[in-house]
């Protein structure tokens, strides 16, 4: 679930971005569209609570991040990363795997920053699922692209979040891996009736989203 009002942010001397008004349901999808430099990323990040808005209201997976009067006094940092570990799942452009940890490691990562511990055959599931199960040892610099990215993907995934976030997710990619991406992250969400949000200026992705899943709905950014 995801509700935002009159949501604005403001990078220090820079231009005041201003969101229009989502209500998104659990396990809804949105398309965060509009071309590079209209806010998308930034729309991301104050959704997983890594930027604090300068005005409006911001609820996400129970969580409110800004409240009525304006952004809610800063939560203990270690609260809030807790919660956006456990809660979000976070597909960065750039995917940042941990060049020097493993594949198995790198989920690690994800499960230790929730406070649990590792649990290698949680891991092993959800990397069976996107099939690459096989690549627990790998590093990341042994990996092709298309395995990086469903790596990353099952970092996403690990610890079913109610909400996953993902940012240009087929930027670079060529049509067939495009549409697999797409489809891998619509059908993982739907498995886990997680919450989905794209951002992209790809229109493939609309395409293919509109074809997949109907009822997405789209905030399109305007810079
Ligand atoms: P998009 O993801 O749609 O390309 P961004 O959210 O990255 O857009 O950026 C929105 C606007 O905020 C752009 O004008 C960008 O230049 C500006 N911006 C992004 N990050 C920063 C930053 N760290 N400091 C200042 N301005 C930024
Ligand atoms: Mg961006």
């Amino acid at each position: 679930m995801i509700c935002s009002q009159s949501l604005a942010f403001a990078y220090a001397g820079g231009a005041r971005l201003t969101f229009a008004d989502v209500n998104l349901p659990q396990g809804g999808v949105l398309w965060l569209a509009g071309p590079s430099g209209s806010g998308k990323s930034t729309w991301l990040a104050l959704a997983a609570g890594l930027l604090n808005p300068c005005a409006g209201r911001l609820d996400v997976a129970g969580r409110q991040l800004a409240g009525v009067s304006g952004p809610k006094p800063q939560a203990k940092a270690a609260d809030l990363d807790r919660w956006r570990a456990s809660a979000i799942g976070f597909l960065p452009q750039r995917l940042h795997l941990s060049p020097s940890l493993s594949v198995r490691h790198n989920l690690a990562m994800a499960q230790w920053a929730a406070g649990q511990p590792e649990n290698p055959a949680l891991a092993r599931t959800v990397l069976a699922r996107l099939g690459v199960d096989t690549l627990l040892d790998r590093m990341p610099s042994a990996l092709s692209g298309g395995q990086a990215q469903r790596v990353a993907l099952a970092r996403a995934l690990l610890l079913k979040p109610k909400v996953i976030l993902a940012d240009e997710p087929t930027a670079s990619l060529d049509d067939a891996n495009a549409e697999a991406a797409g489809r891998l992250l619509v059908d993982s969400a739907r498995q886990a009736c997680a919450t989905l949000v794209v951002a992209s200026h790809d229109a493939r992705l609309a395409h293919l989203l509109a074809h997949v899943t109907p009822g997405f709905q789209t905030l399109r950014l305007v810079p």
